[in-house]
């Protein structure tokens, strides 16, 4: 039966083509600004352990000082997320920038609302801040488990990941609180984990 053969090879072709679209993605990793080796790790530990991706570590570089909301005393989290998109950075597919100064967003009619991440959802870059992490007077190993939570919740997004209602999924929308994100298992529920951006893109209604 030559077609149903021809049929079978497709359906392994693609399902190869599939699985090594996902792990051929490269993450980078890049300090903005004064960030421990410790925190890097956190990252790249959320990365690798949630995601299955290999994040490698580059060399940091400055908060963008245009990015700065003088009024707030933090950065605009979409002015560093833009500034970090357009950083060429050869042989990686996406940037997750990481600082310890403080990021907002304009929400809600406020100027530069304190956030913990943001990403460009199915896009190139997320930036995480570590500046809301001690919140509760929390140990700094707590801390660090925050991080890495908040970094794979950041990378998901540019994987294509939107959020997701379903209990104690990583891609819950913590909506700014700290205790979203201790209350999820710190991994993604089955359907997100299933969710690639190639299904998005062939099924947008797929998991919503
Ligand atoms: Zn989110
Ligand atoms: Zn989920």
């Amino acid at each position: 039966m030559p077609w149903l053969y021809t049929q079978m090879l497709l359906v392994i072709t693609l399902s190869i083509g599939c699985s090594t679209q996902h792990n051929d993605i490269r993450i980078a990793v890049m300090a903005l600004g004064p960030v421990s080796d410790r925190q890097i790790d956190a990252v790249v530990d959320g990365v690798q352990k949630v995601h299955h991706l290999r994040a490698t570590i580059l060399p940091g570089k400055s908060m963008p000082s245009s990015a700065y909301v003088r009024s707030r005393d933090r950065y605009d989290g979409n002015a560093v997320l833009a500034d970090l998109s357009s950083i060429q950075v050869r042989d990686f597919d996406k940037v997750i920038g990481v600082t310890n100064f403080d990021i907002g967003i304009n929400r809600d009619g406020e100027r530069a609302s304190g956030i913990m991440g943001i990403a460009e959802l199915d896009g190139r870059a997320a930036l995480v801040s570590t500046h809301r992490l001690s919140f509760g007077g929390v140990s700094p190993s707590k801390q660090m488990e925050r991080l890495s939570r908040v970094a794979a919740h950041e990378c998901g997004h540019t994987l294509g990941l939107p959020h997701c209602a379903r209990k104690g999924c990583l891609m819950n929308d913590a909506r700014g609180a700290i205790a979203t994100i201790d209350a999820t298992s710190g991994r993604l529920c089955v359907s997100c984990r299933f969710y690639r951006p190639f299904r998005l893109k062939d099924d947008a209604l797929v998991n919503p």
